[in-house]
């Protein structure tokens, strides 16, 4: 395997922890403790690390950065763009700007419904855990 090749398959770590997590569920091997636990590690990769396009809308909110991102909520690498999600989501609530910028594309799109899956897995996971 070339170096490039094994980045690439290494940038996508998250989605790994994801589908591990997804089919700890249907196949019942891991434990809701478990799959608790590699659901919130592969939230975290949608926000803060998947390789997505960046999204974030330039001025005049009609213009969308292409530059690659790192992960749904961070943006690329222009200082402005990197919380400004979480900005928008946090201390303005815009929140027309916020699913412009969450969906802007089907990759993009994927990876926030991906975090909402992981999001989710992740609380049936903690709840189960005590329940029981
Ligand atoms: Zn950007």
């Amino acid at each position: 395997m070339t170096k490039k090749k094994k980045n690439q398959l290494w940038a996508h770590w998250g989605l790994f922890v994801f589908i591990v997590a997804i089919a700890g569920w249907l196949t019942s091997d891991i434990g809701p403790a478990g799959i608790a636990a590699l659901s919130g590690l592969s939230f975290l990769w949608f926000l803060f690390q998947a390789p997505v396009p960046c999204g974030a809308l330039n001025r005049g909110d009609v213009e969308q950065c292409r530059n690659n991102g790192r992960g749904v909520l961070r943006g690329c690498r222009i200082k402005q763009h990197q919380w400004q999600k979480l900005k928008a989501i946090v201390i303005r609530r815009r929140w027309r700007q916020i699913s412009a910028e969450l969906f802007p594309n089907a990759t993009t799109s994927l990876a926030s419904v991906g975090a909402v899956i992981a999001l989710v897995s992740s609380l049936i996971g903690i709840v189960k855990t005590f329940i029981g």
